[in-house]
């Protein structure tokens, strides 16, 4: 008989209503009783946190991924119900804290809590229950009967069942009438490679058309890396000063990281003029077919091991669980 456990943190599924809004209140235990049974798999569950994942910060990232390691020579598998506004970021995150798992790591939550007539709880968890007692490995995300792969989930929709999409990559496989069908195995090891820790100093910074370089200035002072999501394939304003500001934090040792606010097909800087010179001269990363929760999670992780960037560069380029493709 299969053994799961199911590591709760809140979210809508397990919220109920407190005259103030939904709140988490519901127990990982309570979830798994309005199942009314798992069949012939064994779940046995504990309550890690009760947060709305709008609380969730890198700290709790790796509580998640210690309890996944406390437990990992105990259990088949693992399913860790969420709140679904950052389980795009926490999937990325443990897909980089947990690599090479050859036992499935499995992310869930829902859009309407377990107690409401109409939810997709129950379905989501059940789901998630007869993927992570499967034999696919890895971390990835179950929801709304599909199977994603946690490097590439986005959150695309806030209201629908179907919340989640892939980016930049193929679903994993679906869950029809109860069957789990895999398309596509994630690259695993014997055992599984754990990282216990994360420097948190990456900001993010969306540009608007006249966004200014002070903002910048503001989060390269703060932090050992900036994102930038720009616009299209990349590139940066030509005036304002953003090329020199970008020059002067390089040279202090800070990691700069261009990508998209379009969701689909990514990045490319070489294209245009106003990126061309950031990628030839000034080395700028670039996140290419990256989600932006991956790129912010991947270099929390690469800069907890290293602040030499021709190092951070080679790990940020290394595809790890398939979050990008390798060039
Ligand atoms: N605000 C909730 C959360 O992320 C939304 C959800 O779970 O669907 O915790």
């Amino acid at each position: 008989m299969k053994r799961i456990l199911l590591i709760g943190t809140g979210g809508t599924i397990a919220s109920r209503q407190t005259g103030e809004g939904l709140a988490p209140g519901i127990p990982a235990s309570g979830l798994l009783s309005s199942l009314g049974g798992t069949g012939n798999i064994q779940v046995d569950s504990r309550e890690l946190l009760a947060l709305d994942s709008t609380n969730i910060t890198p700290e709790h990232w790796l509580m998640i991924a210690g309890c996944v390691e406390e437990n990992y020579d105990i259990y088949d598998g693992f399913v860790i119900t969420h709140g679904t506004d950052t389980l795009a970021y926490t999937a990325a995150a443990l897909s980089y804290l947990i690599r090479k798992s050859p036992k499935p790591i499995i992310l869930t939550g829902a859009q309407r809590p377990i107690g409401y007539d109409s939810t997709d709880s129950k379905d989501n968890l059940r789901d998630a229950i007869l993927a992570a007692s499967s034999d696919m490995p890895g971390v990835a995300i179950v929801f709304d009967h599909r199977v994603i792969l946690g490097t590439r989930a986005k959150k695309t929709r806030s209201k629908s069942y179907s919340a989640f999409e892939s980016i930049n990559y193929p679903e994993l496989g679906v869950i029809r009438d109860g069957e789990l069908v895999v398309f596509i195995r994630q690259e695993s090891g014997e055992k599984p490679e754990f990282s216990t820790k994360l420097n948190t100093k990456v900001a993010l910074l969306k540009l608007i058309p006249g966004t200014g370089r002070e903002v910048l200035d503001f989060l390269f002072e703060c932090n050992d890396a900036v994102v930038i999501e720009s616009f299209g394939v990349g590139g940066l304003p030509e005036a304002g000063g953003f090329f020199e500001c970008v020059e002067e934090w390089k040279k202090k040792g800070r990691t700069a990281v261009l990508t998209t606010q379009v969701e689909n097909e990514g990045s490319d800087l070489a294209v245009y003029h106003v990126g061309s010179r950031l990628k030839r001269d000034l080395k700028v990363l670039e996140a290419y077919d990256m989600t932006t929760e991956a790129v912010v999670a991947k270099l929390m992780w690469v800069l907890s091991q290293t602040k030499t960037a021709t190092e951070v560069e080679r790990l940020f380029y290394t595809p790890v669980a398939m979050d990008m493709f390798p060039r």
